[in-house]
């Protein structure tokens, strides 16, 4: 046996891959070389984890066990069965894992195996590692896109990474950099807006965040996802067919990929829904031809969710499981989440000869390089005593509220905000989300109470002299109580002022229940249960009444537009988001952030985005329904004013490689301190190919004391310029550009001024 070992293990020869001076390419080899083909395929899978696999076990029936494959992980496999996989090395990967001890359990059964390689924990990371609970719960994407604070966007990352290491948690399926075209979609939330260029630069100072230099114990692996059009299904629904040309392909969904790629991010994961007739998981133009050949991307591609199965059961180009896992590996797929027939099959598949050897290699040594380089070889353990130190530490709350005071918007105020005590002694509040844990958000899981400040909890704080009256209406608003409905209403009347806050329901725990959220579409998006009805009769009162919203996608809430005097989108806002809201309401935060969607008036204006092509609204919809949005992109009020003034172009001719200053005066004209985000837009005049009549190319956030003026610079550059001709190359054409700048996308919000490319 030992004679046996000696050769097949070759020899003695000396561990490299153990040796932490040794460079990680040479590490990756040695590594490589001792692994049997079982070994490297069991690199590229990845489990859900254990406690996972009980808890979704214990719910279901015998029957339903056997049958079930979507809910029931692994029908007829055992925990102990994956745990005793772990000790041979079969294992490279884990997901949903929500404890250190599990995490550091687990490791320890890889720690067992032949070589020790250690397992990358994965995690839905996605504002906080809000999916464990004693994490910090920062604002969704959205929230924090509309604050256009890439740098926040950079601090919560980086935070978030070193949680995610403290309890042994090493890479976040996170930033989703998909452009959020269709607000029926359930993931807006998820997502950093409708604007190519916004989501860009949020998703790269994520990466960045995440990831730091890839090397420290405080660094985790980012994700860049979920490539590609499944944030614009043809029907709304999460994983429903994309058919995108070509052209909007590279225009809108691929630039935010190809800077997460640029910026670094070694991991993407691919998406539900086909592609122009080819699900992305067997898509070899996408993985091969444009990730890999044009980007040159080094990371490793990641499934999703049962999708390379998907191939077979679902889009029905594979005619089998094996067939399935071949298409998916020979199109570019470098890892399977997550199942028990990958492991068996594939290894067929090689000894049959159908895949290669070296493309499994292939795969492996990108996944082998991310866990050196993470240093889990040196540290597969994390301390139980250090997490302590970190997650929900004091800064990282404090980072959590300086965010959600950032993003949430102010939609319309006529007069009553902020809040003035001494006029509004007492207060009504009720609605779904003003004492609920729901501003949490998506991927996030129940806290306990004190790490969590509700609104209702926010309002008291902030107001402590005021007599708040709280009616509940439950947290479902599918099964609102319409007695409650009318107790609100009642209750109403005595009070001075009523605030409403409305809006979905998104935690995951409560999947079946949610109104938005992954897999959580809708066909239209008014407030969904009585919650319409609340507001309308609380209004009835007479007296002043705050709408605030709590959602993920954007909600046409026409009535409360018209009616209300004042409305806040708070989006998911996070654990210290009642106090945002509160000090929001009070006016002991001056609101700053603009909408990075557009709110439409209803569904069927859908598709409503403001970087559209010209003939969009050529014949606009007849009988008097609105062609413009309720609220546009890039809009948002504060309790000062702004006024722009002095557009400036430095030259107003340029040659093609050529570069423009602007420069713009704003002046804070109100009564206090505020934030103004100020943004650049541009227009090609005349091209080869349509192109939008506006889009975002850069934008400041601008601190200005009451009665201040600044003038801010911006500079365009010739990529800012450039765009895909008839022949899909990028070129900056001749002619004429019109700069916009200003409050938001509405032409009325915006100063223009044009040059000439010769
Ligand atoms: C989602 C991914 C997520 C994965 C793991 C999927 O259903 O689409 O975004 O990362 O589940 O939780």
């Amino acid at each position: 046996a030992i004679v046996t070992c000696l050769v097949s293990c070759g020899g003695s020869r000396k561990e490299v891959y153990k040796d932490p001076e040794a460079p990680v390419k040479e590490r990756v080899e040695d590594l490589l070389g001792r692994m049997t083909l079982e070994e490297k395929v069991g690199q590229m899978n990845q489990f859900v984890g254990l406690e996972h696999i009980k808890a979704n076990s214990a719910v279901m029936t015998e029957e339903e066990l056997k049958n079930n494959t979507a809910n029931a992980f692994y029908p007829g496999i055992t925990d102990k069965e994956v745990a005793a996989w772990t000790e041979q090395g079969l294992i490279g990967s884990f997901l949903h894992v929500l404890t250190i001890e599990e995490a550091n359990y687990l490791q320890s059964l890889a720690m067992k195996s032949r070589l020790q390689i250690p397992i990358i924990f994965g995690i839905d990371a996605i504002h906080g590692n809000a999916n464990a609970p004693g994490n910090t719960v920062y604002p969704t994407n959205i929230n924090l896109a509309c604050s256009f604070d890439t740098l926040m966007a950079y601090r919560i990352a980086r935070e978030t990474a070193k949680e995610m290491r403290a309890m042994n948690m090493h890479w976040t399926f996170n930033p989703n950099v998909e452009v959020a075209r269709d607000a029926r979609w359930g993931r807006v939330g998820e997502t950093f807006g409708e604007d190519p260029y916004l989501v860009t630069r949020m998703g790269v100072q994520s990466v960045k965040g995440y990831q730091g230099s890839l090397d420290s114990k405080e660094d985790v692996l980012a994700c860049i996802k979920h490539f590609v059009g499944g944030s614009e299904p043809i029907n709304g629904t999460n994983g429903s067919p994309a058919d995108l040309s070509e052209r909007t392909l590279r225009e809108v969904f691929f630039p935010p990929f190809e800077a997460g790629v640029k910026a670094g991010a070694m991991s993407l994961m691919t998406a539900h829904n086909e592609l122009n007739g080819v699900p992305c998981h067997s898509n070899e133009w996408l993985m091969a031809d444009v990730l890999r050949g044009e980007w040159n991307f080094p990371g490793f591609v990641v499934s999703d969710w049962m999708d390379i199965e998907h191939t077979h059961d679902l889009h029905a180009t594979a005619e089998n499981l094996k067939e399935a896992f071949y298409q998916s590996i020979m199109s570019g797929m470098d890892m399977h989440m997550h199942g028990i027939h990958w492991n068996e099959m594939v290894v067929e598949l090689v000894k049959e000869g159908r895949i290669p050897e070296s493309r499994i290699d292939e795969s492996v040594r990108r996944i082998l390089d991310i866990k050196f380089r993470l240093g889990l070889f040196e540290q597969p353990y994390a301390d139980v005593e250090e997490t302590m130190k970190i997650r929900l530490c004091g800064e990282h709350r404090a980072t959590a509220l300086e965010a959600a005071r950032n993003g949430i918007v102010l939609l319309k105020n006529e007069g009553v905000l902020p809040l003035d005590p001494s006029k509004y002694k007492k207060i009504m509040v009720t609605g779904i989300n003003a004492d609920d844990q729901n501003i949490l958000g998506d991927w996030s899981a129940p806290e306990k109470e004190e790490n969590v400040t509700t609104i209702l909890e926010g309002l008291r704080m902030i107001a402590p002299d005021t007599q708040f009256d709280f009616v509940d209406q439950g947290w479902d608003p599918r099964n609102m109580d319409p007695k409650k409905v009318d107790e609100a209403a009642a209750h109403a009347k005595n009070a001075d002022l009523n605030i409403v806050v409305a809006g979905e329901y998104m935690m995951r725990f409560r999947w079946n229940d949610r109104t938005d959220g992954e897999d959580t579409d809708r066909s239209d998006l008014d407030l969904v249960g009585l919650q319409e009805e609340l507001i309308e009769k609380v209004a009835a009162s007479g007296k002043p009444t705050v709408l605030v919203l709590v959602n993920g996608r954007p909600l046409s809430v026409r009535w409360a537009a018209e009616n209300l005097p004042a409305i806040v989108e708070a989006w998911a806002p996070g654990m210290q988001g009642g106090q945002a809201v509160a000090e929001i309401l009070y006016g002991k935060v001056n609101p700053s952030a603009k909408l990075a969607i557009t709110i439409p008036h209803s569904v069927g204006q859908l598709q409503m985005i403001y970087n559209h092509k010209p003939s969009q609204y050529f014949h606009p919809y007849v009988a008097g329904k609105p062609s413009t949005p309720l609220y546009p992109f890039g809009y948002g009020l504060s309790y000062t004013t702004y006024k722009y003034e002095d557009l400036n172009l430095d030259r107003k001719e340029i040659e093609k490689d050529g570069s423009v200053g602007v420069s713009v005066k704003v002046t804070n004209t109100g009564s206090r301190d505020g934030v103004e985000i100020v943004q650049l837009y541009i227009r090609d005049k005349f091209s080869c190919v349509t192109r939008p009549v506006k889009e975002l190319k850069d934008f400041a956030r601008v601190p200005l004391k009451a009665g201040e003026s600044r003038v801010v610079n911006f500079k365009i550059t010739p990529d800012k310029l450039a765009f895909y001709d008839i022949k899909m190359k990028k070129v900056v054409e001749p002619g004429e550009f019109i700069v916009m700048v200003g409050a938001s996308s509405d032409d009325k919000d915006l100063l223009k001024e044009t040059f000439t490319v010769k």
